[in-house]
């Protein structure tokens, strides 16, 4: 059978059982999955009507989730060992769904999505797989929020999404998101002294949707900017983007020059004693505010403000 990924948008091929097979082996040999069930209230219930072959009466069922096992209810089959299974399909194609307690569900996306056989697949795909082998209620709606929620898919668009940008586009005509960022200082703190306090923040703030971070920092040297954009921001935004910062002598400095030129980032120096040009700026007037009331309001002891 072959099916479109919505989420990647390309024809995926024939369809492979592998990952579900593989979680389905893990779970299997994680848990007692008779127990687990017994432990899940809508599955005890469902276990039951199939252990007496009493027909559920639905007028007495509020449970949306113990509904939907109602509705199932000739499907349900019970294993020789206690397990509650669906069966689907026919012929060559029938099979027995486990059904899934909701305290496994994360588990079961979570290996069925990351597992090495799979990779991280689109939602659609990852349904597909947990389709095969598992039943839950909502299972597409679970699986769809899940794999849109995972950091490693969602830093991987942003890679693809910054890697489209033109090598050398520096201009305010840029509309590619995460393509060009603002980065400043803010600080040092008052009263924030002594060895190891983090005095400053470093921020940057992409400048087509505005979305900042910051970074408590203990001194405003080029290592230290390095060492965050090098472990946490490039990690997650790629390479090859525009920073544009001020001429502050962290960013002059051969060593940040250098060490950002060799991972293929531009720079931009926006005019000395002008911070208004960098919009950065207006970040850091929330963010100043931010930090004080919190330090005033709240008895954040100032080494503490971070
Ligand atoms: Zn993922």
């Amino acid at each position: 059978m072959i099916v479109q990924d919505q989420a990647n948008d390309f024809p995926v091929g024939p369809e492979d059982t592998s990952a579900s097979q593989a979680t389905q082996d893990q779970l299997h040999k994680s848990y007692r999955m008779p127990d687990e069930q017994a432990r899940d209230p809508a599955l005890h219930i469902a276990k039951d009507w199939v252990q007496k072959k009493k027909l559920p009466d639905m007028s007495n069922i509020t449970d949306p989730q113990l509904r939907r096992y109602a509705t199932l209810y000739p499907k349900l089959r019970l294993t020789s060992d206690g397990t509650l299974f669906l069966e689907e399909g026919t012929g060559d194609d029938q099979r027995l769904r486990l059904c899934v307690p909701a305290a496994l569900i994360a588990e079961v996306i979570r290996c069925l999505h990351q597992h090495p056989l799979a990779g991280h697949l689109g939602r659609y795909r990852t349904y597909l797989q947990a389709k095969r082998r598992f039943y839950w209620p909502n299972m597409h709606k679970h699986i769809s929020c899940a794999v849109e929620g995972c950091t490693t898919c969602r830093q991987s668009k942003e890679r693809k999404a910054t890697k489209q940008v033109p090598l050398g586009q520096t201009s305010t005509k840029e509309h590619t998101r995460f393509a060009k960022f603002y980065c400043d200082l803010v600080g040092p703190w008052p009263n924030a002294r002594g060895p190891g306090t983090k005095k400053y923040l470093l921020t940057l703030q992409d400048a087509v949707t505005k979305y900042p971070e910051a970074w408590a920092i203990t001194d405003a040297t080029a290592e230290n900017i390095i060492r965050v954009l090098t472990n946490e921001f490039f990690p997650r935004y790629g390479v090859g983007m525009t920073i544009v910062s001020d001429q502050g002598r962290q960013f002059i400095s051969t060593l940040f020059q250098h060490a950002v030129k060799r991972l293929g980032v531009f720079t931009v120096k926006t005019q000395a004693y002008e911070p208004k040009t960098n919009p950065v700026e207006r970040l850091h007037r929330t963010l100043e505010n931010v930090i004080r009331c919190s330090m005033e309001n709240e008895k954040v002891h100032p080494t503490q403000w971070h």
